[in-house]
């Protein structure tokens, strides 16, 4: 399958499935903002939820956060972003495309007469590369003046470190240690688009890591290590994972070091997690700035200092798109193609579909019986309309990975078939123990 035909088709699926549809549709849409339909949100849930138990419950070194979307201006121009968070940008005067100055499609020089435009091809019609900041702004309260100008945060971050002395004296965490936050994040993007990769509106996961000076180029190898772990869990095919380490001219104003987790999307490798040695460049700009002592005071060696922070920042967005580009697959069962998404057990959307055989003999009530007991429990699903191969087939586009189905000897010996979504194995399963062996199969 071709690469282009394979985002398209997942595009068309995720639409119809009710995966992910355009913000605003009826009224045209809105460029480069997503809504996550009923499949869609509890994928992103799912990965949000692993993130978090990871980061935060199954670590007693982290704390979790969540902290406004609104801060005070003041956070912005302290952190850099007010003056900095711009990616120089070139216009085409003839198409009036614009375009990421670094943008690899570009040939020559913009500005200059032999520069081509990548949309239309004329030479000599793309500006020089101009600043453009990213930062959303808005205005708090009735009246629209300068002094009432707040940002949409384009990163969470800078809430976890304004907060970062709150946590410390309520949480009783010594140095090193971290902060997790999921939250949303803004930005004015130029140049969005492949689908939910580049938005103008999207959800972070970022944990940021305090350690003490000197010892964050350790931390930093952990935290690479740590985090290309768990993603490598994550997906089928962990050869479409990667390292990119950024060259001196890509670092952000802030970092020392950083590395990127990519990932072979259908459009090409691109990053998805970034992992970065912000230094004490945060902290020391924001102590600076708002006259407060950030400094942590290490009794055991009795001196003190502004921490280093080690963060891992990934897009909740991205990851659900190469969570679905992962799963999404085309095979033939029995004659007939089907398109299956092979998620793992504990992210799909739907754990279990619990599907009666046929629409009489008891077999509706058995399996209402059955579905009312899993729901609870699991996101489970009730399907008893057209034929039992269609059904399976709609789980499968779904990326169900048991689904469940009551027929004539349920009614004698108790007993339903599972039959399992990748290999289409049928296991027969006394229904009393259905939850317990779904349980065992979907424990992350
Ligand atoms: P890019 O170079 O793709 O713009 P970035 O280097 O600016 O990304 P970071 O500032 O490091 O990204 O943000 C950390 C993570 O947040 C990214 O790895 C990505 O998963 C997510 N992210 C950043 N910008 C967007 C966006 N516009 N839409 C969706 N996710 C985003």
């Amino acid at each position: 399958m071709a690469e282009t035909d394979r985002m398209e088709k997942l595009v068309s699926l995720a639409k119809r499935r009710g995966f992910v549809f355009q913000s605003s549709e009826i009224y045209g849409g809105l460029g480069s903002v997503w809504d996550y339909g009923p499949l869609g949100v509890e994928l992103k849930r799912n990965v949000k939820d692993r993130w978090w138990k990871a980061m935060v419950h199954a670590r007693d070194d982290i704390e979790g956060l969540d902290a406004g979307i609104l801060m005070s201006p003041r956070v912005w121009e302290a952190s850099g972003h007010v003056a900095g968070f711009t990616d120089p940008l070139v216009d085409c005067k003839h198409c009036k495309q614009r375009f990421r100055a670094d943008d690899a499609r570009i040939k020559g020089t913009p500005g200059q007469p032999d520069a081509q435009c990548p949309a239309c091809g004329t030479r000599g019609t793309l500006t020089a590369p101009r600043l453009f900041n990213l930062m959303f702004k808005t205005f708090m309260g009735p009246v629209e003046e300068d002094a009432a100008v707040v940002y949409l945060r384009p990163e969470t971050a800078q809430g976890i470190y304004v907060n970062y002395l709150n946590v410390l004296q309520g949480s009783r965490q010594k140095v090193p240690f971290g902060i997790a936050q999921i939250g949303k994040a803004f930005r004015n993007e130029i140049t969005p688009g492949n689908f939910i990769f580049r938005t103008r509106e999207f959800e972070q996961m970022e944990m940021q890591f305090f350690v003490r000076p000197g010892e964050d180029e350790k931390w930093f190898e952990y935290w690479r290590e740590q985090r290309m772990a768990w993603q490598t869990a994550l997906v089928r095919d962990a050869k479409k994972l990667r390292w990119h380490q950024h060259g001196p001219g890509e670092l952000a104003h802030y970092a020392k070091a950083a590395y990127d987790i990519e990932y072979e999307f259908p459009f090409g490798w691109n990053e998805f997690e970034g992992i970065h040695n912000r230094t004490d460049f945060d902290l020391s700009r924001h102590q600076q700035a708002s006259g407060k002592k950030l400094e942590y005071f290490d009794q055991e060696r009795n001196e003190r200092y502004v921490p280093y922070v080690i963060e891992t920042s990934l897009g909740a967005d991205r990851l659900a798109l190469v969570t679905l580009c992962d799963a999404y697959d085309e095979d033939t069962v029995e004659g007939e193609s089907r398109v299956v998404l092979r998620f793992r057990p504990e992210i799909a959307p739907i754990k279990a579909a619990v599907l009666p055989l046929v629409k009489k003999d008891g077999m509706p009530e058995i399996a209402k019986r059955i579905y009312d007991d899993l729901r609870g429990r699991f996101t489970a699903f009730y399907d008893d309309g057209g034929s039992i191969g269609r059904r399976y087939r709609r789980q499968d586009e779904a990326g169900t990975p048991f689904a469940i189905t009551v027929d004539g000897q349920t009614g004698q010996d108790g007993t339903v078939t599972v039959r399992h979504r990748d290999t289409l194995v049928q296991d027969r399963v006394a229904a009393a123990s259905l939850v317990t062996w779904l349980g065992e199969r979907l424990a992350a």
